[in-house]
């Protein structure tokens, strides 16, 4: 990027960018064999004749792929098309072994759609959904494990993808990212992709293309298979100034695929649109066009969970949640229904501000999921019920919190008495300690009498002293003041 210059004046163009993504559908078989999907990391283990392409071997529709491309399209309130057909598309690659990838090309499951997102000034927007189609996967070829061959691991041949087609709608790399954040949030919410981006189970090919205001449409480049939200937008920021700084100079723009270096930030070219594939699209013979009734799909549709914008909103009138608050809360059912489970039994905002706060900093810290947490919903509440009662303040309860982070299967109560943590509020234990401070400054407490009101506070601190710490401010500042009341 530096070497563009940030100082480029960009005002006079606009941006375009339409997104293409894949997502693995989670399933317990592939998309056409019966093959279970593994996860032993263990080369080609899971691999069934059909996925290996062996002569005479057929393939047989997996209902649950179905299932699920219906119900992310409802989730995306899109048309269901009742009628759909697989298509071969031919190419040749070793880690392809038929010859062929099976997708939908003229006649995909799910047709329009939208996906609401929330912009990161919080105005809320939607992107249009061109189509939603299955697809297999390929296999991997492996070029850095052997000096002189490379290997091919046929595990993920077969494998379920949605490829999820958007409208070039988004105008900004930060749009781009709040889209593929929401559509992370629908899939995992409805459990049809787990969404693991680093994993490559969600990845996006980047259409950018830009233009001066008021004109057409430029030539775009396509960035293929990327697996971060930041290196969408990285690559995203990287095409529009090189394709700006190529038109300001007045070049053209190559209708390109390319690749993205995340070490750099930079796109590089993969193939032009001269070197396209002519794929050679057919109705795949072995498959015969799929026709679901509308019935069925009436069905999926009552059985969706809510979706993640619709709970964002539950929460903001519910819980009186901030939009902030609502989006860092609502979008992960996992992370939501934690919240739910102790906003139970509390007030929200305290509920909300230890999550978004202790809480997810730890977790990010540790890199860790709400499951992996070894602080349990349990906790936070029983937590929250010892700085209701006294027995915590604020400080004390961090203290508590660190130490559930430390020890799964740790109890409140337990790190309360065994660090002999509670919070000092009994009357007679503060009063007793209190008159003990005011006897060793007898000559301080005069002073006070006398007008000097700053000494207070030395009074408060030499009581928290004595108590390490542990004494209940409120119930000090309280009994002070009636004790040097009365002394006088
Ligand atoms: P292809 O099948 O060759 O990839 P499509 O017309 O299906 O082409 O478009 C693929 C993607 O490119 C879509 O996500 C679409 O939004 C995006 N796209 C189309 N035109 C433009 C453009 N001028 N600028 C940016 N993106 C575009
Ligand atoms: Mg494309």
């Amino acid at each position: 990027m530096n070497h563009m210059g940030n100082t480029m004046n960009t005002n006079a163009w606009d941006i375009v960018i339409g997104l293409e993504v894949h997502a693995q559908v989670t399933l317990a078989s592939k998309l056409f064999s019966p093959c279970l999907i593994g996860r032993d990391g263990v080369a080609n283990r899971h691999v069934h004749f059909v996925d290996a392409a062996m002569p005479g071997m057929l393939p047989i529709l997996n209902k649950d792929a179905i299932t699920q491309a219906v119900r992310t399209g409802l989730a995306l309130n899109a048309e269901i098309n009742l009628f759909s057909r697989f298509d071969r598309k031919h190419y040749f690659y070793a880690d392809l072994p038929q010859g062929y990838q099976i997708s939908q090309y003229h006649h995909p499951i799910v047709g329009r759609g939208a996906l609401p997102f929330t912009a990161d000034d919080g105005t809320e927007k939607s992107l249009s959904v061109t189509r939603l189609h299955l697809e297999q996967d390929a296999g991997k070829s492996i070029h850095d494990a052997h000096p002189s061959y490379s290997l091919i691991d046929l595990n993920r041949s077969g494998v379920t993808l949605m490829e999820i087609v958007f409208e070039p709608e988004l105008h900004s790399a930060q749009d781009a990212g709040a889209a593929m954040r929401a559509l992370r949030a629908l899939l995992r919410a409805i459990g049809s992709c787990d969404g693991n981006m680093e994993e490559g189970n969600l990845r996006a090919d980047v259409n950018v293309s830009v233009h001066r205001t008021g004109e057409p449409l430029g030539t775009r480049t396509e960035t293929k298979n990327l697996n971060s939200i930041r290196f969408i937008q990285q690559a995203i920021t990287f095409e529009a100034h090189r394709q700006i700084e190529l038109l300001t100079r007045g070049e053209a723009v190559a209708q390109q695929t390319r690749l993205f270096d995340s070490k750099t930030g930079e796109t590089y070219a993969m193939r032009s649109k001269e070197e396209a594939h002519d794929y050679r699209y057919f109705p795949d013979p072995d498959l015969p066009p799929l026709h679901i009734s509308a019935a069925w799909v009436d069905e999926i549709k009552a059985s969706l969970p809510e979706l993640p914008h619709h709970r964002r909103a539950r929460f903001c009138r519910h819980y009186h949640l901030t939009t902030d608050q609502a989006n860092l809360l609502a979008d992960d059912p996992d992370i939501a229904h934690y919240f739910e489970a102790v906003a139970k039994n509390h007030e929200s905002q305290d509920v909300a501000r230890w999550m978004v706060g202790d809480l997810f900093a730890f977790l990010n810290k540790n890199n860790l999921t709400i499951d992996e947490c070894p602080v349990t919903h349990h906790d936070l509440s029983d937590l929250l019920d010892q700085i209701k009662n006294g027995t915590l303040s604020q400080r004390l309860a961090k203290e508590v919190f660190h130490e559930l982070t430390q020890t799964p299967n740790h109890k409140v109560a337990d790190i309360i008495k065994s660090k002999g943590m509670a919070q000092i509020s009994d009357d007679d234990t503060l009063a007793a300690i209190i008159s003990e401070v005011l006897a060793q400054h007898g000559d301080k407490v005069a002073d006070y009498q006398g007008g000097k009101d700053k000494l207070f506070g030395f009074f408060v601190g030499q009581v928290m002293a004595a108590t390490k710490g542990q004494a209940n401010p409120q119930k000090v500042s309280q009994l002070l003041r009636d004790a040097l009341q009365k002394s006088v």
